[in-house]
């Protein structure tokens, strides 16, 4: 009779067929949580009050952050993209992009291995060029990616906590991202 893999058994299975730079194991404790992400996101952030996935959009802030405690597990995974000069906004584009495909395809892996309850934040929704926010509904609903940032979570500081390299050269970019699942 063979044995029940754990977790991190199954993840190990098949994350290596992806591009990922480095994951970690967490829990919702040893994320950063602050109800002051959403000052920093009104005005600091361009995306604020422009995307259904953002802020003011996107659920209330204590919502967010019950939501997020209320998962088991949380797998952070980055990815690095390779540009000819970080300072080109659109080669950064192009690389947070891949980044986000990735994390669409790994929410979809979780949720074959985890249930269909995989909670994933990323680096925000690209999937339109234009954004269809106020004036029609969103056009992917189900597909679209919050920012990490738009539930409570201080990126930076969770990634020092949990030590994450996040330094970026002029030729390569990170990105993260985070899974929330129950196993
Ligand atoms: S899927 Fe399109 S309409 Fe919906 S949040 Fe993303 S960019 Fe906006």
């Amino acid at each position: 009779m063979s044995e029940k893999r754990d977790f991190k058994e199954k993840i190990e299975a098949f994350i290596y067929d992806f591009p990922v730079c480095e994951f970690f194991y967490l829990t919702p404790e040893d994320l950063v949580f602050s109800d002051k992400v959403r000052f920093i996101c009104e005005t600091e952030c361009t995306r604020y009050g422009k995307c259904w996935a953002c802020p003011p959009a996107a659920p209330p802030i204590d919502k967010c952050i019950e939501r997020c405690r209320n998962y088991q597990h949380v797998f952070l995974f980055s990815t690095v993209g390779e540009v000819s000069d970080s300072l080109n906004m659109s080669a950064c584009l192009a690389a947070k992009r891949n980044h986000e495909e990735v994390t669409l395809q790994l929410r979809e892996r979780f949720r074959e291995e985890f249930g269909e309850d995989v909670l994933a934040l990323s680096t925000g929704c690209t999937l339109c060029d234009t954004c269809a926010y106020p004036a029609e509904p969103c056009r992917h609903p189900d597909k679209r990616l919050s920012t990490i940032e738009s539930h409570g979570i201080l990126l930076l500081g969770t990634v020092e906590k949990v030590g994450a390299c996040y330094e970026c050269t002029s030729e390569t970019v990170v990105f993260f991202s985070l899974l929330f699942f129950n196993d």
